[in-house]
Order: structure tokens, then sequence, then C-alpha cells
């Protein structure tokens, strides 16, 4: 029995599983490249999954207005024709060139490919971390970054910590399973659009502000006991105790990673150069998105959408000349 594992092998392999990234994945699969997608974070969607889940966008061709998430959902549902390979939470941390394309490193492994498209955004996305002493020991346990089963927290006491429009969201996810959910916030007023402070308002979520989270303590009985500070008082600090905790702060974003990339990619203003081909520097290497430049660029959905179907016919004109697939969607067979 071969024990070794074998080098996984891709025709293109997408950096980056932001809107722009998810449908470049979908036009390679269109042209029948065998195609990975290798995401940071635990989820597809990038900006629009991350920073504005609720936001009705107005300007993505034919929706007169669709919600971030909805937009990020109808593009799953789209990749879902191809057998294609999604990797998420795991951060590409080196490309380097050889004779058969390019090697992939991401901390799980390496893999192979012929080209890569580059579709980083503003750089890899990680959630704000919890800044209290002693917080890693319960992550993933107790102290959780996002909600990915809700199932996870049915019947527990959870507690929300933050401000944005995530965290009134994933409150009131909770909402429907857990026992009872307080959302705590550091300032009094909500930074959330109005009508999610509306459904907040006519929600059971017990609000709780002005706090902050001091400190975090394993129980007698394995619950989690959060000492907490009214923020702009010298009042005594509160305690909750609680069986999960979700923090939601929102996300950095490390432009650093491509940096330390064997292949040096010209920038400009941090973004990268590309040409009319959305070609960068390094043969084989394309970038399209916000995370790409050239005169008259804007960092808009409509834009990167555009610019997925140019590198992906590139790459297939330049290295599959015999496969380049269909030029129109409708020379593949409809889905029933
Ligand atoms: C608040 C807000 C509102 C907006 N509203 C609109 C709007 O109404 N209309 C509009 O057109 N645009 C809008 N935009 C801009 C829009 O969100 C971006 O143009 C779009 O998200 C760009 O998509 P992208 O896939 O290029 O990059 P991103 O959405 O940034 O996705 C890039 C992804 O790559 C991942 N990544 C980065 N580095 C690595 C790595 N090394 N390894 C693995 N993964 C990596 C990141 O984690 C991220 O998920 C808005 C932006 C913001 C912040």
């Amino acid at each position: 029995m071969e024990l070794k594992r074998m080098t996984e092998n891709y025709d293109i392999t997408i950096v980056g599983g932001g809107p722009v990234g998810m449908f470049a994945a979908f036009y390679a699969g269109m042209h029948n490249a065998k195609t990975q997608v290798i995401e940071s974070l635990t989820e597809l969607g990038g900006q629009v999954n991350a920073l504005y889940p609720e936001k009705t966008i107005l300007d993505v061709a034919g929706f007169p207005g669709i919600k971030g998430r909805d937009l990020i959902a109808g593009q799953a549902e789209q990749l879902k024709q191809f057998p294609l390979t999604i990797k998420t939470g795991e951060a590409v941390t080196n490309v380097t060139a050889n004779a058969d394309g390019f090697l992939v490193t991401t901390p799980k492994g390496t893999s192979q490919t012929r080209a890569v498209i580059v579709a980083v955004g503003n750089g890899a996305f990680a959630p704000r971390k919890l800044n209290v002493a002693g917080a890693d020991a319960f992550t993933g346990q107790q102290l959780f970054y996002s909600v990915r089963d809700l199932e996870k927290f049915r019947g527990k006491r959870v507690m929300v910590a933050g401000g944005g429009d995530a965290a009134i969201d994933q409150a009131l996810m909770l909402e429907s399973v857990a026992q009872s959910v307080t959302l705590l916030h550091r300032r009094a007023q909500f930074r959330g659009l109005a009508h999610m402070v509306d459904l907040l308002e006519a929600s059971t979520v017990n609000v709780k502000t002005p706090y902050l989270i001091r400190d975090l303590q394993a129980t007698t009985d394995g619950a989690l006991d959060v000492t907490l500070k009214p923020v702009g008082s010298t009042a005594e600090m509160a305690h909750q105790v609680v069986d999960d905790l979700v923090v939601s702060y929102g996300f950095t974003a490390d432009h650093s990673a491509l940096a330390a990339w064997d292949v040096d990619l010209a920038e400009e203003r941090r973004l990268i150069a590309v040409d009319r081909q959305m070609t960068t520097s390094v043969p084989g290497i394309y970038a399209i998105g916000d995370g790409a430049t050239y005169p008259g660029k804007s960092p808009l959905i409509a834009i990167g959408y555009g610019e997925a179907p140019i590198a992906v016919q590139a790459i297939m004109t330049t290295y599959f000349p015999d496969r380049r697939g269909p030029v129109h969607s409708t020379s593949i067979t409809p889905k029933p």
C-alpha cells in the first residue's frame, strides 16, 4: 500500500476565496481546469461575508439589491456545479517557481500547480482576537470567533461580544437555539445598520453595555466566568457565568504574507501590478480583484468579476491551448 502522500496537482490555484476568487474558480470550472481555491478564513466570501453580510449591495449586475450574505451564498451554489477543491482556514504562506509551474505552501502542506491566480484583496483575513490573558486556552472549547455550527450552542447560555453587524447577526442567529444570549458591547450605542439594531431591540437578546471583558475563568462545573469591566465608570467589576463566549471584534488583514513569498510580484502601493491579461511580473501568476492594480482600476465587485474570466482565459490559452473550453456558458449542459 502506498503510504506516502502524493503531491496534489492542479492546473490553477486561486489564492483567496473572496467574491472575485470564487467567480474565478467557477470560470476555471467552466473550462475544465483542475482547480483549487485556498482561503485563510474558515468561510468563503472575503470582505462581503466578513465585513458586510447584511448590507444590501446595489451595484452587482442582475440584482436591483442583494444582501452580501445572499450574493456569497449564490456564488457558493454556483461553484457546486464543478468538482473544485476548496480549502478554507488555510493561508498561502509561500509560492515557489519550479519546472512544472509553482509549489504552493500553506501550514497544512504543499501542492503543485501550473498557474496561480492571486485574489487576495487587502490580505489574509483573521478574526481580531480577545486580548485577555489566558484566552487562548479556551479557544475552540468555550471561546469562539465565529458561529460555524449553530447546533453546538443549542440549550447553552451564550455571550456574544462586539458592536457591529456581525455581532448582532450572530446574537440573533444564536437566539433561535440557545437557552439565553447576552450581547456585550463596550459602547452604549451599536454601530450596526439601523434595521439590525431594530431587530435586536425586538429580540430576547439581553443587551449589556458599556462593558469590556477583563478576565475569563473556568468554573468548577465547567462553565465560563466572564469578568466585565464597566467602561467610563468606577463601578465594581461585574461577573456573568455563561457556557460559551463568541467574540466578534472584526478582522485584521495581513498583507505581509505576500511579501514573504519566494516569487517577487511587482507592487504599486501594496497592490500587485498587472497588465491587460491580469498577468503579474511573474509569468504564470495572475492577479485579480481588490489586490490587483492597473490604470483606471476601481476596487469593486463588478470589476473583479470582469477580471476573473480574463485571467482564466489567459491561462487556458497559454498553458492548456488544447482545452480552452466553452466561451459562452450556454455551451455547458444546464443542470435539470
Ligand atoms: C464596508 C464595505 C462595503 C463595500 N460595498 C461594496 C459595494 O456596495 N459594491 C461593490 O462593488 N464593492 C463594495 N465593497 C468592495 C468589495 O467588497 C470588494 O471590491 C470585494 O470584496 C473584492 O473582492 P476580492 O475577492 O478581490 O477580495 P476580498 O473580498 O478582500 O477577498 C480576498 C480573500 O482572500 C483571502 N486571502 C488573502 N490572503 C490570503 C492568503 N495568503 N492565503 C489565503 N487566503 C488569502 C482573504 O482572507 C479574503 O477572504 C465594499 C467594501 C467594504 C469594506
